[in-house]
């Protein structure tokens, strides 16, 4: 059965762990679901499932008034969006939340949309803001490649958005915080449609969790190059960003794409390296601290929105700050 708004009190923020290590989107979703709230005078709540021993008491220090716990020693473990699915589903028809949030993620977007269909709601994808207007949730995202910002409302309950990492503040660590734990045993069918066969260790890697980002756009021309943009970046304590130009030249893997349809980042340094500054890649790496771009075009775009512009052969720039650093650390 469909839930209706006169059902519907509250906002539940899905909180995702990997190795009982809570993603840091959590922690920023409830800091804004902590403003939406008071907006609402209503309470603030997430979920996260997990082991029983797995300590959930840092989601009541970052804001939550409840957290509901669903425990199972092992199902957790592995990404099992049906799993996952079946278990929040039933919780949200208990709890009846009029808002649920979840980070985009790729888990997270792979599950909010099972979630979403299964209780027959809506779901905006990759919010990069949330406000409230007459006592409903305005979900914003850009549309048209960045042209426009749509503003969405939802008319089905629970009102349900995914989103981006890096768009709101961390809410603050308060350890004196009181709250609830709810703890609950999972649902765990013998017969799940997933099976995981085999499981592929990556390098757990996350452009946006960079303080220093090199990023290299199509002005590099070779993947051998990078070496030399892999070397600036250790030296600032930073890793490799890409254009979707590099990612698409097979130069470097999609995890490294900042912009649009990539990554969104917020380092202190941001150095662009022969990337033109495309609306789609701008709308990625905007909000950096200090922005450097290196680009032999002195009408490249991204000069504009740089902090320092240099016009110049990257392929001579990059050595000479290469040796800069090194000189300075010596
Ligand atoms: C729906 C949609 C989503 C998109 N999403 C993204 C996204 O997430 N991220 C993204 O980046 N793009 C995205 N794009 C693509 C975007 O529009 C641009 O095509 C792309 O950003 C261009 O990458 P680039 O700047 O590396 O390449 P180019 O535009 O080709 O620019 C290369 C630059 O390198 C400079 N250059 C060349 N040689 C040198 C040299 N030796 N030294 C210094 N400078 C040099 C040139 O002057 C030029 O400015 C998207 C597009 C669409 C339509």
């Amino acid at each position: 059965m469909k839930m209706t708004e006169k059902d519907c009190k509250g906002i539940l923020v899905f909180a995702e762990q990997k190795k009982e290590r809570i993603h840091r989107v959590s922690y920023e979703l409830l800091g804004k679901g902590k403003e939406l709230a008071a907006q609402l005078d209503c309470p603030l709540c997430s979920v996260v499932l997990g082991p029983p021993d797995m300590d959930v008491a840092e989601l009541i220090y970052r804001g939550a008034d409840i957290v509901y716990h669903i425990t199972d020693p092992m199902a957790f473990a592995a990404p099992d969006e049906v799993l996952y699915e079946q278990n929040l589903v039933r919780l949200i028809r208990d709890v009846k939340p009029e808002i649920c949030l979840f980070g985009a993620t790729n888990f997270g977007r792979s599950l909010a949309p099972r979630v979403a269909a299964k209780l027959g709601a809506g779901l905006t994808a990759d919010c990069t803001h949330l406000a409230i207007d007459q006592g409903q949730l305005v979900q914003i995202r850009p549309a048209f490649s960045e042209n426009i910002l749509a503003h969405i409302q939802s008319t089905a309950y629970p009102q349900m958005a995914t989103v981006r990492y890096k768009e709101f503040n961390e809410a603050p660590r308060d350890t004196n915080r009181k709250g609830q734990i709810k703890a609950m045993e999972a649902y765990v069918s013998d017969n799940s449609p997933v099976k995981i066969l085999e499981e592929i260790v990556k390098e757990d890697f996350d452009i946006a969790d960079a303080n220093v980002v090199v990023a290299a756009g199509a002005g590099v021309k070779a993947k051998e190059d990078l070496k030399m943009l892999q070397e600036l970046a250790e030296l600032l304590g930073g890793k490799l960003g890409a254009s979707r130009a590099a990612v698409e030249a097979g130069l470097i893997a999609k995890d490294h794409q900042v912009g649009y349809s990539g990554n969104r980042v917020k380092p202190s340094i941001y150095i662009a390296c022969g990337i033109s500054g495309a609306p789609q890649h701008i709308a990625g790496m905007k909000e950096s601290g200090i922005i450097i771009a290196i680009n032999s075009d002195p009408s490249a775009p991204i000069l504009n929105i740089a902090d320092y512009a240099i016009v110049g052969n990257l392929y001579e720039i990059i050595p000479k700050m290469i040796r800069k650093l090194k000189n300075m650390k010596s």
